[in-house]
């Protein structure tokens, strides 16, 4: 994907008809699909795969892991969904609002934060002149160190 297509715009996740979008793909409407559906219209930050499981499971406890995730591959390709990549690698997917953001993530107290489209222009922008590479934004995940934490590294 680019970025430039999706700068600074927000788009709210459409729900209603995604039953129709999944049986176009040749996947059923089963039960397991709804729950999730449901879960994730309730979602909204960062939630991982295991919790959106995890979610699934409360309120339907037969829910199959692999399911679950081969239908969050399905949204995502639909666009209804986008992942990023935690600290630990692990995937973190964001839902309503689908605003593309890049994360900073401080290794000494473990905080995460969103750096929106129009502050991570410049390196967006800079890699795509020297190097002509279309950042894909929700995928810049910055590790380091935050301004309080070095405060107190520094006494
Ligand atoms: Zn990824
Ligand atoms: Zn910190
Ligand atoms: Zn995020």
């Amino acid at each position: 994907m680019t970025v430039n297509g999706s700068y600074g715009r927000q788009r709210s996740a459409d729900w209603s008809t995604v039953r129709e979008e999944l049986r176009v793909r040749g996947l059923r409407w089963t039960p397991q699909r709804r729950t999730l559906i449901e879960v994730l219209s309730r979602a909204d930050g960062h939630v991982t795969g295991a919790e959106l499981v995890e979610r699934c499971r409360r309120i339907d406890p037969t829910t199959i892991p692999s399911t679950v995730y081969r239908t969050l591959n399905v949204l995502e390709d639909l666009g209804l969904l986008r992942h990023s990549h935690g600290a630990d690698g692990r995937e973190e997917f964001h839902v309503q609002p689908l605003a593309s953001h890049g994360h900073l993530h401080c290794r000494s107290c473990g905080t995460t934060w969103e750096v929106p489209a129009d502050e991570a222009a410049v390196i967006v922008e800079a890699l795509q002149r020297s190097r002509g590479f279309a950042v894909d934004l929700s995928h810049l995940s910055i590790g380091g160190q935050c301004a309080g934490c070095a405060d107190i590294a520094s006494g």
